[in-house]
């Protein structure tokens, strides 16, 4: 078998190692004999959805943003619709902000968005605290752990499903108690860290949705000796417990 992922703007679009999930990916495909082909998608560059099995994309500054939107608007229908017949999707931070309709940036400019996930972006001004620190999250998928730096505050439409529920941390917004979204097998979150090495069952869900869409519904995955794994997942989340317990004295 082959997983064939796509990741999107790798070359500016790669804010807190985002770059780490291609890495993850890859090893958790190889290690089972899997051929993993990566195609890089930067602006400008030919991008058919249906060629591919999985698609990336990771953090950016708001300028960063700006430079990659009007190149992504314009893949926008062919992404949504791909994702609307089960294509699986990591989107990350400023990627997740960007698959939402729009984001509201820190001086007021509206980046538009392709409307994967029914959530807006509104960054409260350049004056205002940024969400940063270590993130643990309760999800459908278990715990996962991860890392934010966002200054946008995301807001979920009511029928937009999270990724999850926060333990410790901002997520979306610090209040809503919301993190990320789901559509489908598409994912979006705020996790950097990178977020795959250190929540090998996600890494895990996303290749098997991928794998399981093309070569169909009885494909699965050998277990792989995740000990590194969870015990980087564990430390994780301890040291943001340790952290969020010592702001909160
Ligand atoms: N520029 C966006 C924000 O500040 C996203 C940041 C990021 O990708 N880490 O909210």
């Amino acid at each position: 078998m082959e997983l064939r992922v796509a990741h999107l703007y790798p070359d500016v679009m790669n804010i807190y190692g985002d770059r780490g999930n291609v890495i993850a990916l890859r090893y958790r495909c190889e290690a089972r004999d899997i051929r993993f082909h990566l195609g890089q998608v930067n602006i400008g560059n030919p991008f058919n959805p249906a060629e591919f099995d999985l698609v990336l994309i990771g953090g950016g500054q708001d300028r960063e943003q700006r430079r990659i939107a009007g190149d992504l608007v314009g893949r926008g229908p062919a992404i949504r619709e791909a994702i609307g017949h089960g294509l699986p999707a990591l989107a990350v931070c400023g990627g997740f902000q960007l698959f939402g309709h729009r984001y509201v940036d820190h001086d007021g400019s509206i980046i538009p968005g392709i409307g994967v996930f029914d959530l807006e972006t509104r960054h409260p001004g350049p004056v205002a605290d940024r969400c940063i620190g270590d993130v643990v999250l309760e999800t459908e998928l278990g715990e996962v752990v991860g890392f934010e730096n966002h200054g946008g505050r995301t807001y979920l439409a009511l029928d937009q499903a999270p990724f999850g529920r926060v333990r410790r941390g901002f997520g979306n917004n610090a209040v809503d108690g919301f993190e990320g979204a789901r559509h489908n097998n598409a994912i979006g979150t705020y996790l950097h860290g990178s977020l795959l090495p250190k929540n090998p069952r996600l890494a895990d869900e996303l290749i098997l949705a991928a794998l399981r869409r093309r070569y169909g519904p009885e494909v699965d995955l050998a277990p792989l000796d995740d000990t590194p794994e969870r015990a980087a997942n564990q430390n994780a989340a301890a040291i943001a417990i340790r952290r969020s317990r010592r702001a909160t004295g």
